[in-house]
């Protein structure tokens, strides 16, 4: 069941939205009349969506929004009043995943939960695939580093020392398995003069 924080300061909006969310098969978790208790009970509460009506006292909804998607906490859902069109425009630049237009209609308000769940999940999966992304990339740049500081010290022990490719290769081996040390960093003795054959 897909659960939902509500916040909403007019007490008669917030009874009507519960009742509707609940006839519509979703699981009320947590109500708020304020932006702070919102962020709060989200915080707690995990909820699958937020519905943040954007007036509210204390915190008003589009912090709480950009908090709450900053944190990557829940899908996002804004209220706001028809007469409050530069509301609307700020909401979108917040992060706003979806918002619903009051007096709020039970047609717009379950497609627009779905589409900020939708949302909020492409936008959560395209992060993390980013960062794993980024650290691959850093883990091949490390690796390819190691691989060529290696080959270095393999030159060096070669041309200095008149090892062999594969007794160099094996000096570099046992000096990192008798060191608890990483090959790299054997390397790095070798081509820094600390450490000879
Ligand atoms: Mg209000």
């Amino acid at each position: 069941m897909t659960t939902v924080v509500v916040a909403e300061d007019e007490a008669l909006i917030r009874l009507d939205l519960v009742e509707t969310l609940a006839e519509e098969g979703y699981d009320v978790v947590g109500e708020a009349a304020d932006g702070d208790s919102a962020l709060e009970l989200v915080r707690a509460l995990s909820p699958d969506v937020a519905i943040l009506d954007i007036k509210m006292p204390g915190t008003d909804g589009l912090t709480a929004a950009r908090q709450i998607i900053g944190e990557r906490l829940s899908a996002v859902v804004i209220l706001t009043a028809f007469s409050q069109r530069e509301l609307i425009e700020q909401a979108r630049d917040a992060g706003a995943m979806a918002y619903v237009v009051k007096p709020f209609e039970r047609n717009d308000l379950v497609p627009a939960i779905e589409m900020a769940i939708a949302r909020f999940a492409d936008f959560a999966f395209a992060e993390a695939a980013a960062s794993e992304h980024a650290e691959r990339a850093a883990s091949a740049e490390a690796k390819l580093e190691e691989r060529k500081l290696l080959d270095r010290a393999k030159g060096r022990l070669m041309d200095t020392h008149g090892l062999a490719e594969a007794d160099a290769f094996r000096f570099l081996r046992s000096a990192a398995m008798n060191g608890r040390s990483s090959m790299g960093e054997v390397a790095q003795r070798v081509l820094d003069g600390e450490l000879k054959p």
